[in-house]
């Protein structure tokens, strides 16, 4: 101890060595000790049991003292019948406790309890090979990055199956009405000759007849696919018909006859003219039969139309299904990409915050230390302090940094 009672009751350093005095804890005699090597102390002349919280002093403990002002240091605190000195008591009621040896858990509790707001400084120079510590703070950030990444790119794909097979069916459901829409418009172009006759089979019977026995027989390509159609087996008999009567008008027509010449081909004439009469109710029928073809088209035309408009309405459901979906996908991702992203800002700048800070390892872990609830030190030498959190993290502290924390006039 650095500090006695004179007899005037004035606290003292020593002056020299075997300078009398009284011990202002215990009321014991002290004497001077004042050499070379150590700092000038007091020591009890007898190895009176004093305050039983004060470990031996070192060296070690009397320069920490003495980094601080003369009435701060070796401080009686009384309270509930009970006192201790502390080794530093700030005007701002915070004890600084200086410990060397290692203390069990139960110590450390007590003495936080009963100086309360406290502060150890841990003598770890001896032990300071026991310490490794990292800087791991761009281990976390690029963890947490990976992580956010991950959980991002997860996100973007929220539900994209379900989207996906929407898509799907849409695509089917487009390619099915392209091709009903192909076989309607096939279907409605072998109708068109049909429909120009009111789609009534007489009507289309008689003046398919009509432009037969005309001149403009193969102006019409449809006509065509009529005259080959296999339903008619009569138009053959009704051509050569149509071609006998053209041959007989055009020898009526050309060169001068006499009257029986004239008088046969008028006969012929009339032969033809009433075998094509005789014929044509067959031919009208059968071209009956083509037109009936027609007319069931007509059914299948309108059937196809009907399932194109039910394909169409089943699309644009479809549509609207893709849409809401989307909608509620990218709200969804949305909001949960702020939620992620403001996390993963928090985490980073929790981080960022702490990256001076480095965390500590104890090779051997002095597991009592890691009890402590008051805030602990560890003077490392050279003027170099380690500043431990509860959550094993260190930032480095300068001594004089911690001092002038105290007590401003210093460093
Ligand atoms: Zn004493």
């Amino acid at each position: 101890m650095q500090h006695a009672i004179d007899i005037s009751g004035k606290k003292i350093t020593p002056a020299y060595s075997g300078e009398k005095a009284v011990c202002g804890f215990c009321k014991k005699e002290v004497r001077g000790k004042c050499g070379k090597i150590y700092i000038w102390h007091w020591q009890h002349v007898h190895n009176a049991a004093c305050d039983v919280w004060k470990e031996g002093e070192t060296e070690w403990h009397r320069a920490w003292k003495n980094k601080f002002p003369f009435d701060w240091q070796e401080t009686i605190i009384e309270k509930n019948s009970e006192k201790h000195i502390a080794d530093i008591f700030t005007p701002n009621g915070i004890v600084i406790e200086f410990q060397n040896s290692t203390i069990s858990s139960s110590t450390i509790a007590e003495r936080e309890k009963f100086y309360e707001k406290m502060i150890w400084v841990i003598n770890a120079q001896t032990f300071k090979d026991n310490l490794i510590t990292e800087n791991k703070s761009d281990e976390q950030l690029a963890e947490i990055e990976l992580r956010y990444l991950t959980q991002r790119s997860q996100l973007s794909k929220h539900n994209s199956v379900g989207l996906q097979n929407i898509k799907k069916k849409q695509t089917a459901l487009t390619s099915e009405i392209q091709s009903r829409e192909d076989d309607l418009r096939a279907l409605e172009s072998v109708t068109d000759l049909f429909k120009s006759y009111n789609k009534n089979a007489e009507t289309f019977a008689e003046q398919i007849i009509i432009i037969w026995q005309s001149e403009n027989l193969f102006v019409d390509s449809s006509l065509i696919d009529i005259i080959s159609h296999d339903a008619i087996p009569t138009k053959k008999t009704f051509f050569r018909l149509l071609g006998d009567l053209k041959r007989n008008k055009h020898f009526l027509g050309a060169a001068i006859k006499n009257s029986i010449e004239i008088e046969e081909l008028y006969m012929e004439r009339n032969e033809i003219l009433s075998e094509l009469e005789n014929l044509k109710p067959a031919v009208k029928e059968e071209l009956k039969y083509v037109a009936s073809e027609y007319l069931d088209l007509e059914v299948e035309i309108a059937q196809l139309k009907r399932e194109i408009s039910f394909l169409k309405l089943e699309n644009d459901e479809n549509d609207r299904e893709y849409q809401d979906l989307k909608i509620s996908i990218d709200t969804y991702i949305k909001t949960n990409l702020e939620k992620l992203e403001a996390d993963f800002d928090e985490e980073r700048n929790k981080i960022i915050k702490d990256k001076d800070k480095l965390t500590l390892f104890w090779k051997r872990e002095r597991k009592s230390w890691g009890s402590a609830a008051a805030p602990i030190f560890l003077d490392i030498g050279d003027g170099n302090m380690l500043y431990k959190q509860p959550n094993n993290k260190v930032s480095r502290v300068n001594v004089c940094d911690f001092i002038s924390k105290y007590n401003p006039d210093e460093c």
